[in-house]
């Protein structure tokens, strides 16, 4: 059977800008590298894009849409034959189009085999860098105003700052992008983006990649809007562990580890949303909703316990209140009752409220 090969530029994703790059600054070496790998199995070449981008100098160019499975043979030829991007996995399988076997070689690949492998191309926040093998994470992206970090984007990793000297450069390095996630973030919210991008981007060939994000992306949802239970922090780690377990292809294999970064990285955080339905970020929740008593004000005299017909306020004589907001109707009764004006409802970004009772004068 003839050969056909491939040359893919498919495989990026929303946060990985690197395929364009190669076509845009280094498409001579792209063509270079095709052409040698092609020589040596006696393939015809064949250019996969992305819609709407163009290459100088590329002949036998073909489009279609960005895709995880962008490097695998079936999904490359179902896009050629105009169908949807799934992929097949087997080792004994050829993928076939137009009567040829079909290989994949990403346009990264192709560059690599014509220049070597002394720098690789990661986009980082949006921009594409020409890095060299060897150089630390740490030391190409500026950390120091960073919550968490994203490397890999959609199949990638949700790391603490800390751990960025950890990620050095290699041929073997995994991921072809970094984000920064600023220290203002909810991480709540930052997630339902994120998922809303995996869903986009999954093809739908299995039930537990496909359904497994919405079901993420709808509790994520909940939390921010104060109607999650504690139970779903365990709940999305059941899931996410059986959704890499069950997945077919690399993509729904490795997609819910940012979660499951996020959710061992800020528990706190997650705690804050369902537990006490407060964004420490004051981002996602709906603040103008929510009625807090500020400690540094309350004086512990116990006049506001009486006034709240959902026993929402917690506390005794000489201890800092504090309202549950799992319970709070948002009835605003208890703000005129207490002379101290210590009841407030929030407006903006969530004052810092003590987690358990506490002294007046203590926190
Ligand atoms: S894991 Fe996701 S992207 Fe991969 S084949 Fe299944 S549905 Fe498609
Ligand atoms: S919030 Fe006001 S009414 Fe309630 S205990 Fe504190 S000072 Fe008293
Ligand atoms: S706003 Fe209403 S429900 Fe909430 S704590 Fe005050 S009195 Fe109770």
């Amino acid at each position: 059977m003839e050969k056909l090969l491939v040359v893919s530029a498919l495989k990026d994703d929303c946060y990985i800008k690197n395929a364009e790059h190669f076509l845009a600054k280094h498409a001579e070496d792209v063509k270079a590298g095709a052409e040698k790998f092609a020589q040596m199995s006696g393939a015809k070449i064949l250019y996969l894009l992305p819609e709407g981008v163009t290459a100088e100098g590329l002949e036998n160019v073909r489009y279609g849409m960005k895709t995880p499975t962008g490097d695998n043979p079936y999904s490359c030829a179902q896009q050629l034959k105009g169908n949807l991007p799934r992929p097949m996995i087997q080792d004994d399988y050829v993928a076939e189009y137009d009567g040829m076997e079909v290989n994949v070689i990403t346009v990264e690949g192709a560059f690599w085999l014509a220049k070597g492998t002394e720098i690789k191309h990661i986009t980082v926040n949006g921009e594409v860098k020409e890095i060299a093998m060897g150089t630390k994470i740490s030391d190409v992206v500026d950390a120091s105003d960073a919550k968490a970090v994203l490397i890999g984007g959609l199949k990638g990793r949700l790391v603490a700052p800390d751990q960025l000297d950890d990620f050095v450069v290699s041929t073997d390095f995994l991921y072809d992008s970094v984000d920064v996630i600023p220290k203002t973030a909810c991480i709540v919210e930052t997630l339902i983006r994120h998922l809303n991008n995996v869903w986009n981007y999954s093809c739908g060939k299995c039930v537990v990649c496909r359904e497994g994000t919405l079901q993420f992306k709808t509790i994520c949802e909940e939390m921010t809007a104060g109607k999650a239970k504690p139970a779903d922090v365990d709940l999305l780690k059941d899931v996410g562990q059986l959704i890499r377990e069950g997945s077919y292809c690399p993509y729904g294999q490795n997609w819910p580890q940012a979660v499951l970064d996020a959710l061992d990285l800020f528990a706190d955080e997650f705690d804050s949303h369902i537990k006490r339905k407060q964004c420490p970020a004051g981002v996602c929740y709906q603040a103008g909703d929510t009625y807090v008593i500020l400690p540094d004000k309350c004086t512990g005299c116990t006049d506001c316990i009486d006034e709240c017909d959902e026993l929402a306020i917690e506390g005794k004589k000489g201890f800092i209140h504090m309202i549950d907001q799992a319970l709070c109707e948002h009835c605003g009764k208890c703000v005129d009752i207490c002379d101290e004006e210590a009841i407030i409802k929030v407006d903006g970004k969530m004052p810092k409220l003590p987690k358990k009772l506490t002294r007046v004068g203590k926190f």
